[in-house]
């Protein structure tokens, strides 16, 4: 990849992140708290992760 190509998708990138509304999130099973980002059809990702440590992978946003 050239370094033109990489600023290119970086400036993606921090577009994409706007585009994202930030919330907190609780796992479903266990009540841990992640920061999330909900996604443009509405479910909730926990930033930097995929799951939580309990193993779950459903979250819910908290208002
Ligand atoms: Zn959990």
């Amino acid at each position: 990849m050239r370094v033109e190509d990489a600023g290119y998708l970086f400036v993606i990138g921090v577009i994409a992140m706007h585009d994202q509304k930030r919330v907190m999130s609780v796992c479903e099973c266990c009540d841990s708290a992640y920061a999330a980002n909900v996604l443009s059809d509405g479910s909730v990702q926990p930033i930097g992760t995929q799951h939580c440590s309990c193993g779950s992978e459903r979250f819910r946003a908290i208002r």
